[in-house]
């Protein structure tokens, strides 16, 4: 049976103010201090999780307008990252001094998770204060995450930790041999045993001597939608018996102590805790028989999984976890520690890849809405009797229906919005009526592409925390689903975060038509706009193309040192003539074939010349604009 919970219901009348937006949209309880709603009913961010550093998004939307910049809109949160990332530091720092763990922790971060150049700076830079470091998974990555640490330069540059996962071919490995000779602290992880192969011979040739990782393929298995990514039919690693013999091989050729990381990676967005641990407990166990046999062993790399709670319940489902990273770090820590210490082995310095747990708190992307359609219109019953009466002999459920309906009057519009008011005091619904709320429910269409700004949500059924960033001091009447600008229909979103349900619908508020029709008395709509949050991970660079809608524009905002908010950078978004030229098309020819198509309907009087001229103006600047609907 579908619950609506009571205290949260917005039918219900009385004061409404904007904490109780907060708790309806449940931003307390994702937002984890990094998000707000201010007296002005406005959503604010809060950086550092500090109260009295807000940024008003409603506010920074108006900033971004009058600059001549239109949502859809990225906003990235550079405060937000360097926060997260202290906070995960943090986290290690005090589990480790609470269970007297000697080995050290870094943190290195998947490029893979977000590769915007701004992101993996920042990243790079803090690495060096904050002891961490970074991860390529494939020949790109690599170059780009060599480039990086270069640029961030510094002393402390060549102690960054910089693993390689992923298919490593000759080349690549003969780019991290001399990598090492530079000086990096660099580590390829062997998936396959020919890896290890390659590492060896290129390290003769050059007279290294390597930092060597290896995968374990761990029998105990992963969880949830990657949990192929450990047991034994994971795509990478090394069985057991195949550890065991790489370590017979590095012994002959003298290479034993260049073995220096065990590595695992058991899944992304691990939800349940207990997973991790197991995973943790087997991969130290073998850490301990392999220094045993005499590996030069100093590290353990845990992968990556560390998850967000999206849907902000703390439960172990799919869109949330039921640890904090505080737990994960004591958990991890503990661990370790306990089997070690049972060995009789140092501990080990800790890695972990938590790419999702980074940076998905820092980007909020921010679009409009359109416009609605609605399902409360008045039926034309008049019209409808006339058919029937056309036809004398009407079967009794088609009599009964239409009873029903002509019951129906302009003031009762919707019984059924009736009901589901009457419902909403109850607390619940009958279950002949669960889907009415979705049934009756808005279509709120949004100026945005799923595919290209929350690709996830599409391809995995992803929740991510969506409200309006403004209005929330006035009670919200609607209740609706989200369509995107794309012809595709699956470019909707009707499930949303809750705590307690699986929510099919949004609560919205009306939107209001503009002030002062237009001369030409098309009325547009006010400007509404919606907010959806944690968008840092994964969705940036998985986003296509889809429909041809290309990159939002990007805003990196950051907290002024004299109070307020200032807007350090400005990406603009792609151009049309940018996704086209991206699948391939030459702009030019294309404004010359419509050049010479709209001359030969001016000439045969099919257009007139400055209808023509109006057209090659549109088709002109169409392609330099944004791929958007700009308001
Ligand atoms: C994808 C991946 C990660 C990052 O995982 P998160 O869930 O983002 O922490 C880490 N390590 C490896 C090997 C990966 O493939």
């Amino acid at each position: 049976m579908a619950t609506i919970p009571h205290s949260r219901s917005p039918f219900l009348h009385g004061q409404w103010t904007a904490a109780d937006a907060a708790a309806l949209y449940g931003i307390p309880d994702w937002g984890k201090g990094y998000v707000g709603v201010n007296p002005l009913g406005n959503v604010t961010v809060m950086p550092t999780k500090d109260a009295a550093h807000q940024i008003d998004l409603a506010e920074v939307v108006g900033g971004l307008r009058e600059r001549g910049i239109h949502t859809p809109v990225l906003l990235r949160f550079n405060d937000i990252l360097v926060h997260r990332l202290r906070e995960i530091r943090t986290a290690f720092d005090l589990a480790m001094s609470e269970h007297a763990y000697t080995g050290g922790y870094s943190c290195v971060y998947p490029i893979k998770v977000n590769q915007q150049r701004h992101v993996c700076e920042q990243v790079a830079r803090l690495a060096v204060d904050l002891g961490f470091g970074l991860e390529a998974g494939s020949k790109p990555e690599l170059l780009a995450v060599l480039g990086l640490s270069a640029m961030a330069g510094g002393p402390g540059v060549n102690g960054m930790p910089i693993i390689c996962n992923g298919f490593k071919d000759d080349e690549f490995i003969e780019t991290v041999t001399l990598a090492t000779k530079l000086g990096r602290n660099i580590i390829p992880v062997v998936e396959k045993f020919s890896e290890l192969e390659l590492i060896v011979k290129h390290a003769k040739a050059y007279n290294v001597r390597p930092r060597i990782g290896i995968r374990a393929k761990l029998s105990s298995r992963g969880a949830g939608r990657w949990e192929t990514s450990a047991g034994v039919r994971s795509k990478f690693g090394l069985f057991v018996s195949e550890v065991l013999q790489a370590v017979e091989y590095l012994r002959k050729h003298d290479m034993l102590d260049c073995l220096n990381l065990l590595h695992c990676h058991v899944g992304s967005q691990l939800y349940d805790i207990r997973v991790l641990k197991n995973a943790i407990n087997e991969l130290t166990h073998i850490y301990c028989e392999l220094r045993k046999q005499g590996a030069g062993l100093s590290m353990l790399d845990i992968g990556g999984g560390m998850g967000v709670d999206y849907d902000g319940s703390q439960s172990a489902f799919p869109s949330s976890i039921n640890y904090t990273v505080a737990e994960y770090a004591s958990d991890v820590v503990y661990r370790i520690k306990s089997v070690c210490d049972s060995a009789g082995v140092p501990h080990p310095q800790i890695l972990s890849e938590s790419g999702r747990a980074m940076v998905a708190y820092s980007s909020v992307l921010v679009i409009d809405v359109l416009g609605t359609s609605r399902f409360d219109s008045t039926p034309d019953i008049a019209a409808i009797e006339a058919a029937l009466k056309a036809e004398p002999e009407q079967p009794q459920p088609i009599l009964d229906l239409l009873g029903a309906f002509s019951g129906m009057t302009d003031r009762n519009f919707a019984i059924c919005h009736k009901v589901l008011e009457r419902a909403a005091r109850k607390g619940e619904l009958p279950e002949e009526l669960e889907s009415l709320p979705e049934l009756l429910s808005d279509i709120y269409f949004c100026n945005f592409s799923l595919f290209q700004s929350m690709p996830d949500s599409w391809a995995i059924d992803q929740l991510f925390p969506i409200c309006p960033i403004h209005r929330l001091n006035e009670r919200p009447t609607r209740v609706g689903i989200l369509s995107d600008i794309t012809c595709d229909s699956d470019g909707k979103i009707d499930h949303f975060v809750d705590k307690r349900i699986d929510k099919k619908t949004l609560e919205l508020h009306e939107v209001r038509p503009a002030q002062g029709a237009e001369a030409d008395g098309v009325v547009g709509v006010e400007p509404y706009y919606l907010g959806v949050f944690l968008l840092g991970a994964y969705q940036e660079i998985l986003g296509d193309l889809h429909n041809l809608l290309g990159d939002t524009h990007a805003v990196h905002i950051s907290l002024s040192p004299e109070g307020g908010w200032e807007i350090d950078e400005v990406i603009e978004g792609d151009t049309v003539e940018e996704v086209l030229s991206y699948v391939q098309y030459d702009v030019d020819d294309l404004k010359n074939a419509m050049r010479k198509d709209i001359e030969a309907a001016c000439r045969q009087g099919r257009i007139t010349f400055p209808e023509g001229k109006s057209l090659l103006k549109y088709y002109d600047d169409g392609l330099e604009g944004y791929t958007y609907l700009e308001g």
